[in-house]
């Protein structure tokens, strides 16, 4: 059952061919077995999960099942949840329990979906490597002694490790796409306003949209059918329908004119891991694709833009954490400013601390104009970029990372080298483009991505390549040998 795919689960739970309850508990099993090995999880939520379980088996024998009775999933913990604590991986939230749910929660939960748990991620979201948690790193399941890619570096290790089949996951500059690579699975980032951001916990905010971790893109594609949709509580959400992914994953290639991302080609790429996309391109080739290289000659800049684009907005964000609404509060304090002072200073990890003070320089008064407009000139100019290449081709392809999952510790003391692993995925933020990471090889045991951004609500278009990819090789279908 733990090898199943979301597709494969809906039809057996309703062929009868195993309860939810069994499956439920099965996966919740091998979750608490690889619990010390991986920690892809903080919190597991056994009870919860089996009554929800029970209910999904009553649902089921009575006929009027929603589409996903039933289906195991995980959330990452930056999501609002009632019923288990929400702690976005932060000292700061650890005890926190939200008084309402997220939408995507919500409406996971109307669809029939149990979730087995919160998965384990970088502070507040910020991070490619999971290792600012203040619950500890995230071990890759295909090797322990690597990161799993961050921010949602658990999700992707427990879809890898065939703990849940999908897991959902929030993306502000890569954070679905890099660890779905590094850790061999199928990683979709919607376009920016397709799936509402109520009840996640906001980093920045013109950047954040949350997505779908799975093994597969038919997986995506059925998870995001329930997750997506206007919203009235986040005033970012689009009020445009929503396709239905699944009938039009089909779709044949014959035609599909595909942009090759020179800048992508030129920027530190591992041959290895390009040798790997060039066999993908093939795939895509032989089934009638055509290939030629696009350039956007502003994607270089992505990784400064984003850098002061996203503290900017992080340290806003993360004004509300004053240790006297939400949060972790400091002993004993003496004064106003002592509570704040010591609450933040002991709630925060470094990082997220780096990002505040970063976020607060550029928007003072004498560097606003300097840093802050500066940027959001230039992500202009890369929008415009992609808008520019969108007219020519269909879908832009590249690598989603520069080189295969890293050692823990390897780059921890250095935040620059750490941020460039996020030179492929920001662009797509930053011009609020959907993306999807899909699996497409192999260099020594750790799986490689292969990047397709689509122009704007084109979600169906890039599901649609990466299942046509997905039916054509088996990259997706392998597991870590410790897991399978
Ligand atoms: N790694 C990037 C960062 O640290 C992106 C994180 C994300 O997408 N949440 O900001």
């Amino acid at each position: 059952m733990h090898s199943e795919t979301v597709a494969g689960l809906i039809a057996g739970l309703r062929a009868r061919k195993y309860s939810a309850t069994e499956l439920a508990q099965g996966l919740l099993e091998r979750i608490q077995r690889a619990q010390p090995e991986l920690n892809a999880f903080i919190s597991i939520e056994a009870e919860a999960a089996l009554a929800a379980a029970a209910a999904a088996d009553r649902a089921l024998a009575s006929g009027s099942a929603p589409p996903l009775t039933g289906v195991p999933i995980a959330h990452k913990d930056i999501f609002c949840a009632t019923d288990s604590r929400t702690t976005c991986g932060s000292k700061m939230l650890a005890n926190f329990i939200s008084p309402y749910d997220a939408t995507v929660v919500a409406r996971l939960r109307a669809a029939g979906a149990v979730v087995l748990g919160k998965t384990n991620m970088d502070e507040f979201a910020m991070g490619s490597s999971n290792e600012t948690s203040y619950f500890g790193p995230v071990r890759n399941p295909w090797d322990r002694t690597r990161v799993p890619g961050g921010s949602s570096g658990g999700s992707a290790a427990a879809v890898a490790a065939r703990l849940v089949p999908a897991a959902t996951a929030t993306d502000t500059g890569g954070s679905i796409r890099q660890p779905a690579a590094l850790c061999g699975v199928t990683g979709i980032k919607p376009t920016y306003g397709r799936v509402s951001r109520y009840g996640i916990v906001a980093f920045a905010s013109s950047l954040d949209q949350a997505g779908i971790i799975a093994r597969t893109a038919e997986d995506a594609a059925i998870l995001l059918r329930s997750m997506a949709g206007f919203d009235e509580r986040d005033s970012t959400s689009v009020d445009a329908a929503v396709p239905d992914y699944v009938a039009g994953l089909e779709r044949p290639l014959n035609g599909l004119r595909i942009g090759l991302l020179k800048e992508f080609f030129d920027q530190g790429l591992d041959p290895a891991v390009e040798a790997c996309l060039r066999s993908g391109l093939e795939v895509l080739r032989n089934q009638g694709a055509t290939l030629r290289e696009v350039s956007l000659p502003n994607l270089p800049l992505s990784v400064p833009t984003y850098y002061v684009v996203a503290p900017a907005e992080c340290s806003s964000n993360l004004a509300r954490f004053d240790g006297v609404r939400f949060g972790h509060r400091c002993e004993d304090p003496r004064d106003l400013k002592d509570l704040y002072e010591r609450s933040r200073g002991e709630g925060f990890g470094a990082e997220v601390k780096r990002r505040i003070m970063t976020g607060t320089y550029v928007l003072s008064a004498g560097y606003y104009d300097a840093y802050y407009l500066k940027a959001q000139r230039v992500r202009q100019l890369i929008a415009s970029d992609f808008a520019r290449a969108f007219g020519e081709v269909d879908v832009l392809i590249g690598p989603t990372t520069p080189t295969t999952a890293f050692e823990i510790g390897a780059k921890m003391n250095d935040p620059v080298t750490m941020y460039l692993n996020d030179i492929y995925t920001i662009g797509a933020n930053l011009a609020g483009l959907p993306a999807i990471s899909i699996p497409c090889g192999f260099v020594t045991g750790l799986p490689v991505g292969l990047q397709i951004v689509g122009a704007h609500f084109a979600e169906e278009r890039i599901l649609n390549v990466a299942h046509r990819y997905q039916r054509e090789t088996d990259w997706h279908e392998r597991a870590p040998e410790a897991y399978r």
